[in-house]
């Protein structure tokens, strides 16, 4: 029996990553009312800015993947945290 040779990991970089979060973070959540209202995709519950530190409420019978983000204003704010730094 062989063995099949390991494919490499290919390092990604950090900008990748963030992209490919921020595409996960995008198809569960939608900010609308001009950015000030978190939007769950599956269940269409909404929560304000005023209430980003407190758990999302989900209707009873939402959809949402397991895993999905507790504090999703917390989450994006995060995800923004590891933007490309600015460059003069
Ligand atoms: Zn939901």
């Amino acid at each position: 029996m062989s063995t099949a040779p390991s494919t490499p990991a290919r390092k990604r970089s950090p900008l990748q990553v963030l992209k490919t979060d921020l595409k996960i973070w995008s198809s569960h959540w939608q900010t609308i009312s001009g950015g000030t209202i978190m939007r769950c995709g599956w269940c269409v519950e909404d929560q304000p800015l005023s209430a980003a530190g407190r758990p999302f409420v989900h209707a009873p019978d939402c959809p949402a993947p397991e895993g999905a983000a507790v504090y999703p204003w917390h989450a994006l704010a995060a995800l923004l945290g590891r933007l490309p730094a600015v460059k003069e």
